[in-house]
């Protein structure tokens, strides 16, 4: 039912399929983000039309609304959302840490506080395992501490010793046979930490592996220099995921080092602030020199906005406040992002991912669009 194998490689970069009991995803992938089981925005059919393959839900979201028992007795998120496709879900640890100030942590878990009414709630990593269970995700992610950038250096040391203790005992408590659990490496910008974490996990012997901790305000250099690092030592034959990242160009930095896996609020976010990710760059719809263009929002794009809606059109409804503009603008930076995934795919299949890199970097040389 579970499988992952590496068809290709072009340097680094690595061509797969991760095979889950809702269906066999090509990778390298990229994983729209469904935070309370839906997609901002759009409908299953869109996301199917678009062949989106798997979709990340937040943990954290739907332990506080509706429940996780809700969602189990309409049979976990694929019976109660009619998503074919595969689900990840988080572990809801990213988002209680960034509840500063509303939470109170000890060795057994986060005591926080729910932004919706202030009720109290307990995260832990046998509770965490037991909603992801309840939910049904394909793949469950371990719970887990992401210090905040910059942190100290005994902060991140702690919190790294203490995702190794803690992914011990979601391994514990998981049981979930059609379900994978994958283990997440922490330890900041610093190589040893980042060693350290990664060997204990694969002590643990995870199906797959997650780096957390990047993408949250280090340079840019500090998070290819940790990526080659965890490329040297995470096994080549289970799949990476780099958490929350990012912009094309970073997904194609990871994909440069290693990682299969990806997700980020960006296309769907950026999108309903009318940014479009387009070839070439970034385009805002709000800006006032497409008052008037009949082009489409890219033209070398196929999606169905592209296909149909020109970039006046697309910018009054956004100005207007129509709910359509949401949905328009985020089919195509779906599709965009979906797009330059299977792209770079098929260059490390033909052997000429760095060739394909090198035109994508040139290409956000360009012209710039706004
Ligand atoms: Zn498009």
């Amino acid at each position: 039912m579970f499988g992952f194998r590496v068809e290709a490689r072009s340097g680094r970069a690595r061509a797969g399929k991760l095979l889950t009991p809702h269906g066999e995803i090509p990778t390298p992938v990229f994983m729209p983000v469904g935070t309370a089981g839906a997609v901002k925005a759009v409908t299953r059919r869109d996301l199917v039309e678009l062949d989106a393959k798997i979709v990340l839900a937040n943990t954290y979201h739907l332990m506080l609304r509706p429940g996780e028992d809700i969602v189990a007795a309409l049979g976990g998120l694929h019976g109660f959302t009619g998503w074919p496709g595969a689900f990840l879900t988080d572990s809801g640890g990213y988002q209680v840490f960034s509840l500063e100030g509303l939470r109170e942590l000890t060795e057994e878990g986060v005591v926080f506080q729910s932004h919706l009414d202030g009720s109290r709630h307990q995260l832990t990593p046998e509770r965490s395992m037991q909603i992801q269970q309840r939910l049904g995700a394909d793949i469950a992610m371990a719970f887990d501490e992401c210090p905040a950038y910059p942190s100290t250096r005994e902060a991140v040391d702690a919190a790294t010793a203490r995702t190794t203790r803690w992914a011990r005992r979601c391994k514990d408590a998981h049981a979930r046979a059609e379900q994978w659990l994958f283990g997440i490496v922490q330890g900041g910008v610093h190589s040893d930490l980042r060693q350290r974490s990664a060997s204990e996990l694969l002590a643990l012997d995870f199906p797959g592996y997650a780096i957390g901790g990047l993408s949250v305000g280090e340079p840019k250099p500090d998070m290819r220099r940790v990526l080659e690092q965890l490329d040297a030592q995470l096994p080549e034959d289970k799949p990476r995921y780099l958490m929350g990242v990012g912009t094309p160009e970073d997904i194609l930095e990871g994909i440069a080092r290693g990682v299969d896996m990806f997700d980020c609020v960006l296309p769907t976010r950026n999108a309903r602030n009318g940014q479009l990710f387009v070839q070439g760059g970034r385009l805002s719809i709000r800006n006032a020199r497409y008052k008037s263009d009949p082009l489409p929002p890219d033209p070398a794009c196929g999606c169905r906005t592209c296909l149909t809606t020109s970039r006046a059109y697309l910018r009054h409804l956004h100005l207007s406040g129509e709910m359509g503009a949401a949905t328009l603008l985020t089919i195509h930076n779906l599709s965009h992002y979906l797009d330059t995934l299977r792209a770079a795919r098929q260059a490390i299949l033909s052997g000429r991912f760095e060739e394909f890199r090198g035109e994508k970097s040139r290409d956000l040389l360009g012209p710039a669009v706004s």
